[in-house]
């Protein structure tokens, strides 16, 4: 690892390797640590990607090429069973703009694939980051014991993000739903539309989008996680025969597509997320380190936006960057001037601070409805949703700008 690496962004998640780009595409070096041995292609099957993320991906370059694997969609739907198994369409939404499902390492892959050749630094875990007390630069320990005193620190380290500890943010929280996630393959094409749909029998809710005309995403929310058996988390047949077990009374259909996903796609999750008022409060950037990502604003995926949003702040990060140190430079030649990086990251958490505040939020009160037996709590969910969201798809009309 180069010691004088002038900008280091710490995971090579979709933030990370989105920021790296989004620097790249400006002008700007930089140097991704992760401490992984390889590229995190394969867990989380699916991400979809809204309107607001296209605009994102448009900016990166990378738009075209991920249009190719994924098809559009164009509607959402609820249907719930009643006792006797007869359908009822409880909600249709069609929505404008564009909607499209991704495998998770497609999106991974073609962000990597455009950066430059040796960008990514895998097996560097950062164990640690300080302030060296005479230049005031982030200095960073490697689990390896190295150090490396880069100008500018960004903390794309998601959930358990040692960047947010250095800056103090309050840790993030845990939703008491567990989602299960999985790819199912039709090898002779399924029959299903265009849309979203939630399935709805005895409480259980199941989501299935079609990623093109073969490979099917779902998702479902685990009533009961065996507390004891820890090796859950890990196992993924004892997932599947967990979730076979959650959806016995759901249509043959879904049944079926439970049994048959890829025994590699399954995973169980945790749901983590920062409460909005810390977000709203808490300190973002301090010198010449940021957050950016889930390290700043996980919050679970009831909206789906979590990873857009993430490729929203690279593209605002790396134009506040290229503006801000355009035209200075310090002793050494070098742009990245402290003041300049300094301004730059305060402006950036400026102008993300109430994008990501409002994000989470809803996505907090949406969290809170459907985890929540409390009536009344339920009842406060449903009033703040409606007095602060009334247009419920406004998250995904935003346009976080030009590169
Ligand atoms: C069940 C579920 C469904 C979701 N669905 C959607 C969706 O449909 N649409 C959507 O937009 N979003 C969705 N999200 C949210 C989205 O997945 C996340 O917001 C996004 O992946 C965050 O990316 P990230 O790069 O910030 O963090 P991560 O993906 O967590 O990446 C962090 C990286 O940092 C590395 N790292 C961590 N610590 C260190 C360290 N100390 N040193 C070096 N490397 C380190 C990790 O190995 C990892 O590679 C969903 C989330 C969940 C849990």
């Amino acid at each position: 690892m180069d010691e004088d690496s002038e900008v280091v962004i710490i995971g090579a998640g979709i933030c990370g390797l989105a920021t790296a780009l989004a620097l790249h595409k400006k002008g700007i070096k930089s140097v991704v640590m992760e401490r992984s041995e390889s590229l995190r292609n394969v867990s989380g099957a699916a991400i979809i990607i809204q309107q607001n993320g296209w605009r994102a991906l448009h900016q990166l370059g990378i738009d075209e090429i991920l249009r190719q694997t994924a098809l559009p969609i164009y509607r959402y739907r609820t249907i719930s069973f009643d006792d006797r198994g007869r359908q009822k369409e409880t909600s249709l939404i069609h929505w404008e703009g564009e909607w499209r499902c991704l495998r998770r390492k497609n999106l991974i892959d073609t962000l990597y694939a455009a950066l430059p050749r040796g960008t990514v630094k895998f097996n560097c875990q950062v164990e640690s980051i300080k302030l060296d007390p005479y230049s005031t630069k982030p200095v960073l320990r490697s689990v390896n014991g190295s150090f490396i005193r880069p100008k500018v620190v960004i903390g794309c380290d998601g959930n358990n993000s040692i960047t947010a500890d250095f800056l103090n943010l309050k840790p993030t929280k845990m939703f008491s739903l567990c989602p299960v996630r999985g790819l199912t393959t039709y090898p002779n094409g399924h029959p299903y539309d265009n849309e979203f749909i939630r399935l709805i029998k005895d409480n259980i809710v199941v989501a299935r989008i079609p990623i093109d005309d073969n490979l099917v995403y779902w998702f479902c929310f685990l009533t009961y996680v065996p507390k004891a058996n820890e090796k859950i988390w890990k196992d993924p047949e004892l997932i599947r025969q967990l979730t076979i077990e959650m959806v016995r009374n759901h249509p043959q259909e879904i049944q079926e597509m439970v049994e048959n996903a890829d025994i590699k796609s399954l995973s169980l999750t945790h749901l983590r997320y920062r409460a909005p008022w810390d977000l709203l409060t808490g300190t973002c950037c301090k010198g010449t380190v940021a957050v950016a990502g889930d390290a700043m604003h996980a919050m679970g995926p009831f909206l789906g936006q979590g990873g857009a949003a993430a490729l929203e702040d690279a593209i605002v990060l790396a134009r506040i960057m290229a503006q801000r140190l355009g035209s200075n430079s310090d002793e050494s030649g070098s742009k990245i001037t402290v003041h300049g990086v300094e301004d730059a990251l305060n402006l950036y958490v400026k102008e993300r601070r109430m994008r990501v505040v409002l994000l989470s939020l809803q996505t907090y009160l949406i969290g809170t409805l459907s985890s929540t037996s409390s009536r009344i709590k339920k009842m406060i969910c449903v009033m703040l949703l409606i007095l602060l969201f009334y247009d419920q798809n406004s998250h995904m009309y935003y346009d976080c700008g030009n590169l």
